[in-house]
């Protein structure tokens, strides 16, 4: 399926290093025309820093990076054109109000006076600032100021656009409001690609998504996929009075669960994810007469694949 999907951008073995420390190291990624692809790292792990790479922002030393299937280079106006960048710290003017910002970058793409005026203003209402064109960013909530950066990067509708931790320390709202207009952006047809630190994100927002750590990509898919490819297994809870002994021996025996376990009427065992499941012990447990007071299950969710993967727990870093 993949191999008929245009690739927008590709990085072969990037190395990028500050000083000795190693940042990015011999990574290797595509990304899919028209998909929301979410980098998912811990701080530190080398998002920041793979963006602007690939953005040509920073040098690397090693490594290629391809764009609409042309080198990425920082004299690659063209390209550039048709990028954008929603970067991890604000960087807007203290000094221009919200809407002489916009304007402000939007005239960096866009020369045609008419057409940018029009963009500015579906810009604006885009991220819902109408209420603050005339207020200067020091005024603006933390909320309001990255809806702010977020018009700046796409007021000109770059058919690629770059979010860097857009919701980071954002009131719910706000972050609704992104979150929204990202998946509105990629109903437009744009390509998107998203790096967080939050799961949940990912985990709504994304086609596909890699999972970043010291510079690597560890596994990357879709968020099934990288769940059913790690051997967690999904646990299974039952509340049953009176299960024979010699049920339990024969389930300890069946070679699709492990972790049997019979303790005051409570039965929990885990299986594997491609076996039969919970489907499986219900089968069982009807094919002799046997009927739960109550059943719960627990599939392994992206951060029990990411704890196991790297030793970090993602939502300590939240
Ligand atoms: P992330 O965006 O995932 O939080 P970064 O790309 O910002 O990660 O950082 C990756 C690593 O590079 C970290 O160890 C960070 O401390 C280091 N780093 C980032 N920027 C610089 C810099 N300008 N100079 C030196 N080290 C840096
Ligand atoms: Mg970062």
């Amino acid at each position: 399926m993949n191999q008929n999907r245009r690739v927008t951008v590709k990085v072969d073995d990037l190395v990028k290093r500050y000083r000795e420390l190693v940042a990015v190291d011999h990574l290797s990624l595509e990304i899919y025309e028209n998909e929301i692809f979410g980098l998912l790292g811990p701080n530190g792990s080398g998002k920041s820093t793979l963006i602007n790479s690939i953005l040509a922002l920073l040098k690397f030393e090693q490594g290629e990076v391809e764009i609409f299937g042309k080198k990425m280079s920082p004299t690659e106006y063209d390209l550039k054109q048709q990028i954008g960048l929603v970067p991890q710290e604000p960087a807007v003017y203290q000094e221009l109000t919200v809407y002489e910002n916009i304007d402000y970058f939007c005239g960096l793409y866009i020369k045609d006076k008419v057409h940018k005026k029009n963009l500015v203003e579906q810009a604006i209402e885009f991220v819902g600032l109408n209420d603050f064109v005339k207020f200067h960013p020091p005024k603006l909530s933390g909320g309001l100021l990255r809806r702010l950066n977020l018009a700046c990067g796409i007021a000109h509708q770059p058919k690629l656009i770059f979010l860097d931790e857009p919701t980071v320390a954002v009131d719910p709202q706000s972050r609704n409001r992104i979150l929204e207009g990202i998946k509105e952006l990629r109903a437009q047809g744009s390509t998107i690609i998203y790096t967080t630190h939050y799961m949940e994100e990912v985990e709504i927002l994304c086609d596909r998504l890699a999972i970043m750590d010291k510079g690597n990509i560890l596994v990357s898919g879709t968020s099934e996929e990288i769940i059913s490819m790690s051997s967690l297994e999904e646990s299974i809870d039952l509340e049953i009075y009176d299960l024979s002994e010699e049920f339990l021996q024969d389930l300890k025996r069946n070679s699709e669960f492990s972790h049997v376990n019979y303790h005051e009427g409570k039965l929990t065992l885990q299986t594997k994810q491609d076996g039969k499941g919970l489907l499986g012990i219900l089968h069982l447990l009807e094919e002799n007469d046997i009927e739960p007071i109550s059943v719960s299950s627990k599939k392994p969710t992206l951060n029990d694949v990411f704890l196991e993967i790297t030793g970090k727990d993602l939502k300590d870093n939240a």
